[in-house]
């Protein structure tokens, strides 16, 4: 039935998206309390569980190499988190907090399930394929940063400014 179609799409009824939003939730702190070291690990190995390590291990080493900056609008309704990599400033990715989507070729590839330009369906393309991930590690990371740093740096922009990375985040 279309209906139930309808339903079966919305986030809330999927499992791996309110299984991710609970463990954020049981984890996220108020008035800047950082988690304890223990804490840390139980939270690491329930998304790893959730998420798979791979993606895990890519967003721990994105916290660790990488810097953040959330640019907000003058009035703070809006913010935009950029994640610059430290060895390569060329690296840069923009996602929106509590948007699941990102630019990156993961995302739209394994998250998404876009082919690229050109892809043949060759056999061993197939079996790759068949991976589809809930976010990628720029999502995640932060996620994670966003909880395990309760004071980011952060940054005002002006109105165009702001709206120019925004359009950014959904161009192609
Ligand atoms: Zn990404």
């Amino acid at each position: 039935m279309p209906l139930d179609n309808v339903v079966l799409t919305t986030t809330d009824d999927l499992f791996i998206p309110g299984l991710v939003h609970q463990v954020f939730n049981k984890y996220k702190r108020d008035n800047g309390i950082i988690l304890t070291k223990e804490e840390r690990s139980q939270l690491f190995s329930e998304l790893s569980a959730l998420l798979g390590e791979g993606l895990l291990q890519r967003a721990l080493h994105i916290l660790d190499e990488w810097n953040f900056i959330t640019y907000y609008t003058s009035d703070r309704y809006r913010c935009i988190v950029e994640l610059t990599s430290k060895r390569n400033l060329a690296q840069v990715v923009r996602v929106v907090p509590y948007v699941n989507y990102c630019k990156c070729r993961y995302f739209q590839r394994f998250v998404l399930q876009l082919k690229e330009a050109g892809e043949k369906e060759n056999r061993e393309q197939n079996l790759n394929s068949n991976q589809v991930s809930f976010t990628c590690e720029h999502v995640l990371a932060q996620c994670l940063n966003q909880l395990l740093h309760p004071e980011p740096r952060t940054q005002i922009l002006t109105l165009d400014q702001f709206r120019y990375f925004q359009i950014d985040i959904y161009e192609d």
